[in-house]
């Protein structure tokens, strides 16, 4: 019997292999699991290449749970261990057996899995003894039996075992007895075993009888040894591809297409990605992309290996070149992943422009669900949005579609400003905005939808990205400037005109919560609305981005600008100037001398103090001055608005415009109706 010390380079790694990697320790299994496959497929390569000339027999690899014993053993009829190899692979640890081999058959090796860096040793997160029995296929090989009790020290000596192979024998530990269950384990071999390429064995099949499963003599197979990405697309249908979707997310709705992924330079990595339908929001996916090494599950974190609006997207990525055991920020800086990661956006941007090519119709149908991973994309990764400017369209108000291309072409001899800047117009609401939209398609405009939840941000990055387009929220003006062809119109007011309307339309709006009004004049359509509610675009697009933004949230919590229009060529508005010059001119003349005269002394005193410092009395008669023209500017607005509001036309004007912005509610709304009730 051979005894020893195991080649550890720290004191004792076994506590360390305990402690760091407690939380995690159910991956013993993989570990155990994917060195059985990687004996196994060893010796098929050693077959094939006729250096083993025996029979190769069942290359299953089994996994059995002894209760009594307390054991989970996982056996392989592989390559097997010598007692040379145990000593050189297993006693000194950090030396890596795959390295040597792969070396050895660098081309043809590469379905050995190899480096999680753990390996064997993980054995002893879970096991308090860990037993490897073991013959190696080599003609007239001892068999071996190891044992180590967790501490550095280990036994080794002959044994009889009569199949190649290796049995791992672990001795759960009793923190640990969960692993002697069968469902457990079970759970388990289906995370991580699942895509193994050689057949997996745990328990039996069961059978329902007498009112109860039962297991069956059938062994049962855990995984399946050549899921679909393996195999070249000729080989699948389309009905291959949604079943291995549903087989990886049971029950959900079909995918809406997917991307094959296949390269074995630069680097190797194969895959299939699918577009699900994604829900309306932007939800955090609990179905993620998975990443393998070699059909061994690693994980479903691939931040860093995929570009992050990829994360939107599901399936599967197989590399062995992506490291897997370091830390994030170090995949986010390694060479090998950043290519990686240009290569799937430059692979799923070159489908999507080839599945829109192919059946425009179907891709405009799907559209839809896909717009916000597009968006996202072309937001967040620069070379996507590059290539995805030939294929992310448009959708107008009435539902068609176009491209960039195709709707610049299609608006640009009707829509261009005096400036020559193309203007896109678009809705976010059809049912609210529809009575703009209706005016700017009376006007020849075409109306765009932007409804979606990246769309603000989408508008900023396409102003950014064409040249001289600006695009404006259909309400933010009305009809006649949302695309300004000449020098805006003047209203035809007179200063006085203005100073007597606008307290006469302001003291009638009624407060609404969260809105403030700005009352100006415009000489607009004779046929047009009395009085029209914009938003002015910048202001809008400000609050918005508040609204998402944290730390914003001051601006947020804003009232919202609107402007309130009053067209002055509307026969109504020319009515109500024309009363109310009328009634008022002769009540207001005193005052309105007044105020001038006082304006017309500040004017001349402050032309006399000009550089100069003013004295104490200078001062104190300017402070006297505005403060009567204040006075009298008060009072003379308060005769107006006492005027106005017995002028229900007024009110009836402003409410109207504010219904048709879905601004009008509760008691405001309920008045409304009830003047009008007595108008009729
Ligand atoms: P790695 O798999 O990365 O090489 P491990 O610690 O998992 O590291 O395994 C160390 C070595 O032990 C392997 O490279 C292999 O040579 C040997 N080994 C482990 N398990 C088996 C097995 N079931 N059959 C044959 N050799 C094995
Ligand atoms: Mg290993």
């Amino acid at each position: 019997m051979q005894k020893g010390q195991i080649g550890v380079t720290t004191e004792n790694i076994f506590p360390v292999i305990k402690k760091f990697l407690y939380s995690d320790h159910e991956i013993f299994l993989r570990e155990l699991v994917s060195n059985a496959i990687d004996a196994t497929q060893k010796l098929k390569t050693l077959a094939s290449f006729g250096d083993f000339k025996g029979e190769l027999g069942e290359m299953k690899v089994r996994v059995t749970i002894d209760k009594e014993a307390g054991t989970l053993t996982v056996s392989d009829h592989g390559i097997g261990m010598t007692s040379e190899d145990i000593d050189k692979y297993i006693n000194q640890i950090a030396f890596s057996g795959a390295e040597e081999f792969l070396n050895k058959y660098k081309d043809t090796a590469n379905a050995i899995i190899g480096h999680f860096g753990l390996g064997f040793y993980s054995a002893f997160m879970v096991a308090k003894k860990v037993e490897i029995r073991s013959l190696n296929y080599k003609e007239g090989a001892e068999a071996v039996k190891w044992v180590c009790d967790g501490s550095p020290e280990y036994t080794m000596e002959p044994t009889d075992k009569a199949e190649r192979g290796t049995d791992i024998v672990l001795y759960i530990d009793d923190d640990n007895k969960e692993f002697l269950e069968q469902a457990r384990i079970d759970t388990l071999l289906k995370k991580y075993c699942r895509f193994l390429p050689v057949p997996v064995i745990s328990g039996k099949e069961q059978e329902w009888k007498d009112g109860k499963y039962v297991d069956t003599d059938k062994d049962k197979i855990v995984n399946d040894t050549e899921p679909a990405w393996t195999k070249k697309p000729s080989e699948l249908t389309d009905e291959d591809y949604r079943k291995f979707y549903h087989e990886l997310y049971p029950g959900q709705e079909d995918p809406l297409f997917w991307i094959h992924l296949n390269v074995d330079y630069p680097f190797t990595l194969t895959g299939i990605l699918f577009f699900p339908k994604i829900k309306s929001n932007l939800d955090i996916r609990k179905d993620r992309i998975q990443l393998y090494c070699n059909q061994v599950y690693v994980t479903d974190s691939v931040e860093g290996v995929v570009p992050e609006f990829m994360m939107l997207l599901q399936g599967v990525i197989d590399s062995p070149d992506i490291p897997l055991n370091v830390s994030r920020s170090y995949l986010q800086s390694d060479t090998a992943v950043k290519k990686i990661s240009g290569y799937i956006t430059k692979k799923v941007a070159s489908r999507l422009d080839e599945l829109f090519k192919e059946n425009r119709a179907d891709f405009e149908a799907k559209w839809d669900d896909i717009k916000i991973f597009i968006e996202y994309g072309m937001l967040t990764d620069e070379k996507f949005c590059d290539s995805a400017m030939k294929f992310a369209i448009l959708r107008d108000t009435e539902g068609k579609y176009f491209t960039l291309d195709e709707y610049r072409t299609l608006v640009e001899a009707s829509q261009t400003d005096k400036d020559g800047n193309v203007v896109y117009i678009y809705a976010t609401d059809v049912t609210a905005q529809y009575n703009y939209i209706h005016s700017a398609n009376e006007k020849g405009y075409n109306v765009l939808l932007m409804d979606g939840q990246l769309d603000g941000h989408f508008i900023s990055m396409l102003e950014s990205k064409l040249e001289k387009t600006r695009f404006v929220r259909v309400d933010s003006d009305v009809a006649e400037k949302l695309i300004p062809k000449e020098e805006a119109k003047d209203s035809g007011l007179t200063p006085e005109q203005i100073s007597l309307l606008t307290p006469l339309f302001r003291s009638q709006i009624p407060a609404v919560e969260k809105a403030d009004f700005l009352v100006s004049f415009e000489s607009l359509d004779p046929a047009a609305n009395p009085i029209l509610i914009t938003q002015n675009e910048y202001m809008r697009r400000m609050k918005d981005m508040a609204a998402t933004q944290p730390g914003m949230s001051f601006y947020a919590e804003l009232p919202d600008s609107y402007n309130l229009i009053v067209n002055t060529s509307q026969p109504v508005v020319a009515k109500i100037l024309d009363e109310a010059e009328k009634a008022l001119s002769e009540k207001l003349a005193p005052i309105n001398g007044t105020i001038d005269a006082d304006n017309e002394k500040i004017t001349v005193l402050r032309s006399e103090i000009k550089d100069n410092k003013p004295t104490d009395e200078q001062k104190a008669e300017e402070k006297q001055l505005s403060d009567n023209v204040e006075k009298n500017r008060m009072e003379k607005e308060e005769i107006i608005a006492r005027y106005a509001s017995e002028k229900p036309v007024v009110k009836q004007a402003i409410d109207l415009a504010l219904l048709a912005n879905g601004l009008l509610r509760g008691r405001d709304l309920n008045e409304f109706i009830n003047r009008s009730v007595k108008m009729l």
